[in-house]
């Protein structure tokens, strides 16, 4: 038998975990299953960017060799250029590391500065591949609430409360996965200070910052804090639709001595990889530079505002389930009245929702949320598909107490 590392042990992905796995069988045997729960937006018919499709079909000859392996420099200037236009100062092109997806980046990050036992506070609910990339690092999540009675805002007296001596870092999802909620300015200045006063570096998670929708506005914290070392990760994959390209990336912001040694492991590490995707950095200029794709999907009219509402709508009319509006992304995190339904199992009901409806979604511990009375929809489907998944979402719970 080979033997697993123990590490492993607490790594879990319930996105595609054993309910997504019985959701492909039931698929495998002739049967329709919606699946809401990846956020992959070609699986719901969303095109790829003509921007993108001209870049990469005028230059793919230029990515047939290794490239820098922190990514084509013309990619990592445009990349400085839109993070200079929403305030980062003091960045250049040496400060960008262009990886395989933010998924790969986080790998990065984080193994380049935790050592075992090392402690990173990481939101709760949280897109688990914070937690769980800790968690590979041999490091502990150390979870801080967002309140979902201050709109999913990050608690900043629980942030407090849970810093130790071991606390090495701060993660930010903003906006949220899975709340949908978006941070205002003040939040995210208190998280910068406590970040200062502590001596904590802050990660901050921003794939979804120009999915914004009702026309509030998105604020980086790195640009609000430029005294503080922040790690700020982007990428392609939700903006412009290109989860299968594998795009993303993170800019190095604040102070340059205190990230000297840091900058160095995550080079080590980046050449291990010799480089990213070469073909896929092709379009990086192109896609950023393309600011109409994205807003009119998240416009009155467009997709993605149109699905949100709809969604948030239909849920208002089901009994026992209540909802924060979301404010970005594609996202909410419904609350079911648990006790009612005697859930004492989110993952159960998951399952027997599956059965019952044909309908996946993700059950509310698979991002670490404790209690068993959330679960998560991707607002990716068309408006009338999500409308009607509500529904009978919805009624399946009418008649539904855990056994
Ligand atoms: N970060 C967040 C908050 C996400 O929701 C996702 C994907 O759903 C990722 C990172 C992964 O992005 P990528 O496709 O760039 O690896």
């Amino acid at each position: 038998m080979i033997h697993s590392s123990d590490r492993m042990q607490y790594v879990h992905s319930d996105i595609r975990g054993p309910i997504f796995r019985e959701a492909l069988e039931l698929q495998n045997n002739g049967i329709n299953v919606l699946k809401l729960n990846t956020g992959n937006p070609a699986a719901f018919g969303f095109k790829m960017p003509e921007s993108v499709y001209n870049a990469l079909h005028s230059q793919e000859l230029r990515a047939l060799g290794y490239c820098d392996f922190r990514g084509m420099p013309e990619a990592r200037s445009a990349i400085v250029e839109y993070h200079k236009s929403r305030g980062i100062t003091g960045i250049d092109e040496d400060d960008v590391f262009i990886g395989n997806g933010v998924s790969e980046v986080v790998n990065f990050a984080l193994q380049s500065m935790l050592d075992s036992d090392d402690e990173v506070l990481v939101p709760t609910p949280c897109y688990s591949l914070w937690s769980n990339t800790v968690r590979v690092c041999g490091a502990k999540p150390v979870f801080y609430l967002c309140d979902e009675s201050s709109d999913w805002y990050p608690d900043c007296k629980d942030i407090i409360s849970k810093i130790t001596p071991k606390t090495r870092a701060i993660v930010l999802i903003n906006p949220n996965n899975p709340t949908g909620a978006l941070y205002p300015r003040e939040i995210l200045l208190e998280i910068a200070r406590i970040a200062k006063e502590n001596n904590l570096l802050i990660f901050s998670d921003e794939i979804y910052d120009k999915l914004v929708i009702d026309g509030k506005k998105f604020v980086s914290i790195a640009a609000i804090a430029p005294d503080v070392p922040v790690v700020t990760m982007n990428g392609l994959s939700k903006s412009h639709c290109l989860c299968g390209f594998r795009v993303g990336w993170m800019v190095i912001s604040g102070p340059k001595e205190a990230t000297r040694d840091y900058r160095e492991s995550i080079i080590k590490l980046t050449t291990l990889r010799l480089c990213s995707n070469a073909l896929a950095q092709l379009v990086i200029p192109a896609a950023l530079a393309d600011v109409e794709y994205t807003d009119s999907m998240v416009r009155p009219g467009g997709r993605i505002y149109e699905q949100s509402r709809a969604t948030v709508s239909a849920l208002d009319r089901i009994p026992d389930i209540s909802c924060v509006k979301n404010s970005a992304a594609f996202y909410v995190f419904p609350k079911i009245d648990a006790k009612k339904h005697n859930i004492t199992d989110d993952r159960k009901f998951a399952r027997d929702l599956l059965h019952g409806t044909h309908i996946l979604v993700v059950p509310g511990s698979g991002f670490e949320w404790e209690t068993p009375d959330h679960f998560r929809i991707v607002m990716l489907p068309e408006a009338e598909v999500l409308e009607d998944a509500v529904k009978r979402i919805g009624e399946f719970l009418d008649g539904y107490v855990q056994k």
